[in-house]
C-alpha cells in the first residue's frame, strides 16, 4: 500500500522503536493523525527534551536530569552500601521496592567472558 510521505515517514520513525513492526507502526501513525495537534507537540517536545536532558550521573552512572543524580545528592543514604547493576531500569526497580538504601553503581552492560566481554570493554557512559 502507498501512503502519502508525511504518514510513511512516521510510521519509519515508529519501526525504529523495539517492538514496533509496520502494522502497528500504521495503527500508530493514523492515531497520531487523529490526536489533537496541542497533544502531538507535547508529545514531540517531550521526546526531544528526554533525549537533551537526560544524562548520566558522572558519580553513580545512573540516568538523571542533574548530576550529580538525586541518589547521589540525598545525604540520608548510606555510603557503605554500592549496588553494582547492569543498567539504569534496574536503579528504577531497586527504587521501587523502597527497601534499598544504599549507592549504586552503573555497568551499561554485562561481563561477559564467554563472549569476549570483560570489564574493559564496558564504558562508563555509552552513548
Ligand atoms: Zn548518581
Amino acid at each position: 500500500m502507498h501512503y502519502p510521505e508525511p504518514i510513511s515517514k512516521l510510521m519509519d520513525s515508529f519501526m525504529k522503536l523495539p517492538g514496533i513492526g509496520p502494522k502497528t507502526a500504521g495503527r500508530l501513525a493514523f492515531f497520531v493523525l487523529n490526536m489533537k495537534e496541542d497533544t502531538v507537540l507535547e508529545f514531540a517536545k517531550a521526546l526531544v527534551d528526554a533525549k537533551r536532558n537526560l544524562r548520566f550521573c558522572t558519580v553513580c552512572g545512573h540516568i538523571t536530569d542533574i548530576d550529580p543524580c538525586q541518589i547521589c545528592q540525598d545525604q540520608s543514604r548510606d555510603r557503605s552500601m554500592i549496588c553494582v547493576v547492569q543498567d539504569p531500569k534496574d536503579v528504577i526497580a531497586m527504587e521501587k521496592m523502597r527497601d534499598y538504601k544504599g549507592m549504586y553503581h552503573v555497568l551499561h552492560g554485562a561481563i561477559s567472558p564467554m563472549d569476549g566481554v570483560g570489564p574493559r570493554i564496558l564504558t562508563f557512559l555509552p552513548y
